[in-house]
């Protein structure tokens, strides 16, 4: 949103003062028109978004990358031939791969960043949007929605899909090199994810959240 009406906002102790989620620095934030965002001033995080339909495009976004994500786990990424060989793989069994392959350390940082926490920011999301959608809150949804706040952030698919590109890129002259269905799938999750992103509004879920907390004393 335009910066001078939150600096002009600033010097108004009426307007809607707020902390940054990632610096802690204090805002004041005015009224949101439609579609519009508030952003810090110090280190740019979002601060508050006013979009319509947040809750049904986030959960149709989730559902979709819940679906995507099985199917990307489903069948091989990529098939290398060479020669009579033949060599395919999944998120999952490369991680086993490189566990058979005495790297331990490296086998969990794929099978976490890659497949569990994606996997629980899709799965919590959706259950967290369902909650509020049929209003089912209850006294875990706080704590689930603050653990996924946290988990979401070690999710890197992205990093996942540029280390196949650069191995498609390197093996492109040794070895014949098929795209998989579940490479295609993987491409539309970090875009369902990313969507995912832009139209999850935080700050809708805590006021629901606040509302049954006020509900249920
Ligand atoms: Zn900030």
């Amino acid at each position: 949103m335009n910066r001078n009406r939150l600096h002009h906002n600033q010097k108004n102790k009426s307007s809607n003062v707020r902390a940054c989620p990632d610096c802690d620095l204090l805002q004041s934030i005015p009224l949101l028109l439609p579609n519009e965002f508030a952003y810090c001033l110090r280190c740019n995080a979002t601060l508050l978004k006013n979009q319509k339909n947040s809750l049904n495009r986030s959960l149709s976004f989730a559902v979709t990358g819940l679906i995507l994500f099985f199917i990307a786990n489903l069948f091989p990424l990529i098939t290398l031939k060479a020669l009579s060989l033949t060599q395919n793989g999944t998120v999952l069994s490369t991680a086993w791969v490189l566990f058979e392959m005495d790297r331990p350390l490296l086998s969990l940082v794929m099978l976490f960043t890659t497949f569990i926490f994606p996997a629980l920011t899709l799965l919590g999301t959706v259950y967290v949007l369902l909650q509020i959608k049929t209003n089912r809150i209850n006294d875990y949804t706080a704590p689930l929605f603050r653990f996924l706040h946290h988990t979401h952030i070690w999710g890197m698919l992205e990093i996942l899909m540029l280390a196949i590109l650069v191995t498609v890129v390197k093996l492109g002259d040794l070895a014949e090199v098929i795209f998989g269905v579940s490479l295609y799938a993987f491409c539309l999750l970090i875009l369902a994810m990313t969507l995912l992103d832009y139209y999850l509004n935080p700050h809708d879920i805590w006021n629901s959240i606040r509302q049954y907390n006020r509900e249920s004393k």
